[in-house]
């Protein structure tokens, strides 16, 4: 199995390779060459199996030479022996042909901890099977951040630092980041928003002469991996509710488009999916995208769902690819296009986009009615994000059970639930003490040659 750039002007890699490496050099983004697809006896195989047996069916084919079943059944059982519920990803029911995916139960409540947590397995594995050392840098809106930090704290092999956008993070995100001892974590608090610290990693990755002084690799979703990571969770819920002799539809809160892109992954090998739909909070650049075949920047507005407050939505580009045949060419062009602000996405491309995704969007007064409504309907408490999904989803209703996928315990945005419900949901028992703890972080610039002059007298003084 090789990986190839997105604007097809780097070195094909195998998938540790493309693992480690991140960002490819022409400043694409990996992807399989070919998207291996599974029949449906296997996929009908999977039913009653654990979460960390689908996981092995499912990532198998993408993994290629890069680890014996063996070694890959071990990382998969690590990645996922942390979380809090038997399922992983347990499905509850919201209304009669509406479900949610509760991907939350990870070690930082939100369903980066699917992508992470294997991540950080599969790392160690290979940095030490290698003997090398890496500096992973990572741009976060919330949630990607704490994730990385809880994969990665304490292994000698790697120096872990995070950007995220100072004032723009809920306070519990903030402390999940700041309060780890660990010496190899480094929380950086940039003065801008999160466009900016994406754009600044982007930076350090387009700097080569950086990149491999520090040994810099990549986990935000532009990883593959990570991509990869949450394709299973489409399949075991799809699964438990029938597929492949049943179809489902999914409706995924979408921020940098890594969720609902695995959702596309598990399409094309073979999960029947009827519909897939981008569900954005005001933020709307991917719906109006869908709506007008423009893809037009514009300015972030801060939300009550933070974690999807994106203007440049970094795995589209995955889709581009596709939608234009593969032509790397044309997708680079659309990407020095984008830096004037705006791409124009050619009929035939968005045929194409608008075969497999639908959209819609919800406002902050619909996201916190729904907050409100689902509680009185279901007794479930939504985080905003969620509840973003909810919303959408619910538009989308038809005969083919709909899946909204949860994408963070409601417990982490305490104000915007309590705001719409009256009550203030509470941590789970094992981070009550989270508030307290002491924080370690460090403001910086939105400048790249400080931020990157940090970087290495950090490294060098552990
Ligand atoms: C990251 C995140 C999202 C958006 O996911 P993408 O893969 O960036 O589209 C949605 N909700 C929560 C809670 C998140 O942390």
């Amino acid at each position: 199995m090789k990986y190839i750039s997105t604007r097809g002007d780097a070195p094909e890699l195998s998938f540790a390779e493309a693992m480690l490496t991140g960002l490819a050099r022409d400043g694409g983004l990996y992807v399989p060459k070919k998207i291996p697809t599974l029949e449906a006896d296997a996929i009908a195989a999977m039913a009653g199996k654990t979460y960390e047996e689908v996981a092995f069916e499912v990532m198998k084919p993408f993994i290629g030479e890069s680890f014996t079943d063996e070694e890959f059944k071990g990382i998969i059982e690590r990645a996922y022996a942390g979380f809090r519920h038997e399922a992983r990803a347990p499905l509850v029911q919201l209304a009669p042909n509406h479900y949610l995916l509760e991907l939350f139960h990870g070690p930082t409540l939100a369903f980066k901890d699917f992508a992470m947590q294997l991540i950080g397995q599969l790392f160690q594995f290979e940095l030490t099977r290698r003997g090398e050392k890496v500096t992973i840098v990572g741009a976060t809106s919330g949630d990607t951040g704490s994730a990385a930090i809880e994969a990665f704290r304490g292994l000698d092999n790697v120096d872990v630092f995070i950007l995220f956008p100072d004032g723009r993070v809920s306070d519990i995100q903030r402390k999940q980041m700041t309060t780890p001892a660990d010496n190899n974590v480094h929380a950086l608090a940039l003065d801008g928003d999160f466009d900016d610290c994406q754009a600044r990693l982007k930076d350090m990755f387009n700097d080569f002469e950086f990149r491999d002084g520090v040994k810099l690799a990549g986990v935000n979703s532009i990883n593959w991996a990570r991509v990869l990571a949450q394709v299973v969770y489409y399949f075991s819920s799809a699964v438990s509710l029938g597929a492949p002799h049943r179809k489902v539809s999914f409706t995924v809160p979408t921020g940098n488009f890594g969720d609902i892109f695995a959702g596309y992954i598990a399409k094309r090998m073979g999960l029947p999916i009827e519909q897939l739909v981008i569900a954005t909070n005001q933020n709307d650049i991917l719906h109006r995208t869908m709506e007008t075949g423009a893809y037009t920047k514009e300015g972030v507005t801060p939300s009550i769902s933070p974690s999807m407050d994106i203007q440049v939505s970094s795995n589209f580009e995955r889709a581009l690819f596709d939608a234009y045949d593969r032509e790397g060419s044309v997708v680079a062009q659309l990407m020095e296009d984008l830096k004037d602000g705006s791409f124009t996405i050619s009929q035939g491309a968005m045929e194409m986009l608008r075969e497999n995704f639908a959209s819609g969007r919800a406002s902050e007064e619909e996201t916190t009615a729904t907050i409100k409504s689902e509680y009185a309907a279901s007794g479930e408490v939504l985080c905003p994000h969620s509840a973003v999904g909810v919303k959408v989803g619910n538009e989308h209703l038809s005969s083919v059970p709909m899946i909204t996928l949860a994408t963070a315990h409601p417990a982490k945005f305490p104000d915007a639930v309590e705001a719409a419900m009256g009550t203030r949901p509470g941590l789970p028992p094992h981070m009550a003490d989270m508030m307290d703890k002491e924080e370690r972080v460090c403001k910086v610039p939105n400048q790249l040659a400080l931020l990157e002059t940090l970087i290495k007298d950090r490294i060098a003084a552990r």
